[in-house]
């Protein structure tokens, strides 16, 4: 019997302007993920089809829970809508099934010549007649039959799986991730793909003061990224020179805020370079000293680019949570410092002054500095295959 992956796509039939463009991306999302696979795929207005080889089937459903923009799933008999035909088919799936059940039928060809309610009723005395372990409830059984009669097809599925939700991959334009060897930065990146933003990462390091052993961890955290889009572009700026200024030349207590404002300039010229219109990041309010209201004002304002803060107003343990079911929490706990954590000032300002920073800011050149960084930025191009290595850099 013929089986087929039938996809609900769920929050984005609400755009009706959109629709076509929406549809149309997922189905090529989910065509570029398949590839290698045997398998056919088509789409209507109101969901996506999927036929696979039976060996296949195990190896689909990995690949589907990678899709954003698939609300529901089912794996659906799909046969001839002939009685018979019909009849036989809900008698095999519901063979080894035990408990309550119900039988729902939706008779889209009202051609079809029996009713759904009395068609409901006759294919659960057939399966009653062979399965005496199952009982009939029709308020809250363990397990509902469907039946869709269309045309010429009938579908016939019990099970219904939750895909990923959000919006298909590449509906939105391009935002620059600011990837830390953190737990919270993955996260936003995440987050800000399942509404269907597309991502470069920028990674800040401060090299001999951090580790290739650190520069290791953020490849990987790319790469657990790049399950669920395939590939992306990942930043690595220098950023020791500008470091060492800092804590040459600056108050050490504004020393996180003055870094931090230095990154979100070099964000906003790299986001300008490579077409992104925001900036991405892992901030949490109240997190750190840098995360309050007033210390994320004062650092925003030296950009009028939008800042897109995923996990801003999510608990540290809610975050852990998303972290470890996209497989990154292992490879961010693995406890190689970064450019951050390693100048940390045993006093830094919670509230800081903007007037302060823009005078500890004349204590040196920076834009200079910067665009000299900016122009040594080193970019890789990562894809989730395990295989590829980048040896040569690490
Ligand atoms: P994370 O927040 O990811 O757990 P973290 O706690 O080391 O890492 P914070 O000091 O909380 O980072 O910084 C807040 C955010 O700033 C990070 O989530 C990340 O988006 C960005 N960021 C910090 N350090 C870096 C870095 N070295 N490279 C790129 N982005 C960084
Ligand atoms: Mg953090």
């Amino acid at each position: 019997m013929n089986r087929v992956v039938l996809i609900k796509y769920g929050e984005l039939t609400t755009k009706k302007g959109n629709r076509k463009f929406f549809i149309n991306t997922l189905y090529n999302n989910i065509k570029k993920k398949m590839s290698g696979l045997d398998v056919s795929i088509s789409r209507d207005i109101s969901r996506m089809y999927i036929e696979f080889n039976d060996n296949d089937l195990d190896t689909v459903l990995e690949k589907l829970n990678l899709v954003f923009g698939i609300h529901t799933y089912q794996v659906a008999y799909k046969i001839d809508s002939d009685i018979e035909l019909i009849k036989e088919t809900a008698r095999t799936i519901m063979h080894e099934k035990t408990g309550t059940f119900k039988v729902a039928t939706k008779r889209s060809d009202k051609k079809f010549p029996i009713e759904s309610i009395e068609f409901s009723r006759q294919i659960g005395g057939v399966v009653l007649k062979d399965n005496s372990n199952l009982s009939v409830d029709v308020h809250n059984p363990n397990t509902t039959l469907d039946i869709e009669i269309l045309e010429r097809y009938t579908y016939l599925y019990t099970d219904k799986y939750y895909g990923l939700g959000g919006y298909p991959l590449g509906v939105q334009s391009k935002g620059m991730l600011m990837l830390s060897g953190g737990i919270d930065s993955p996260v936003a990146g995440f987050l800000a793909l399942k509404r269907g933003v597309k991502l470069e990462a920028v990674y800040f390091e401060a090299i001999p003061h951090t580790s290739l052993e650190a520069r290791k961890k953020v490849i990987d955290l790319t790469k657990k990224l790049c399950k669920y889009s395939d590939s992306m572009k990942l930043h690595i700026v220098p950023f020791t020179k500008i470091q060492e200024a800092i804590y040459k030349e600056c108050n050490p207590e504004y020393c996180i805020t003055i870094m931090r404002r230095m990154m979100y300039r070099i964000m906003e010229k790299l986001a300008k370079r490579n077409k992104g219109l925001v900036i991405i990041n892992g901030e949490s309010i109240g997190q750190v000293a840098s995360q309050t209201l007033t210390s994320m004002s004062v650092i925003n304002s030296v950009t009028n680019m939008p800042v897109i803060r995923p996990v801003a107003c999510l608990d540290k343990l809610e975050i852990i949570d998303i972290a470890k079911k996209i497989d990154t929490y292992d490879i961010s706990i693995l406890p190689f410092e970064d450019c951050c954590t390693i100048f940390v000032p045993k006093h830094p300002v919670i509230n800081p002054n903007l007037g302060e920073c823009l005078l500890n800011e004349t204590m040196f050149d920076y834009e200079t500095l910067i665009d000299e960084t900016v122009d040594n930025v080193l970019t890789l191009n990562i894809t989730s295959e395990e295989d590829k290595e980048f040896e040569n850099l690490l």
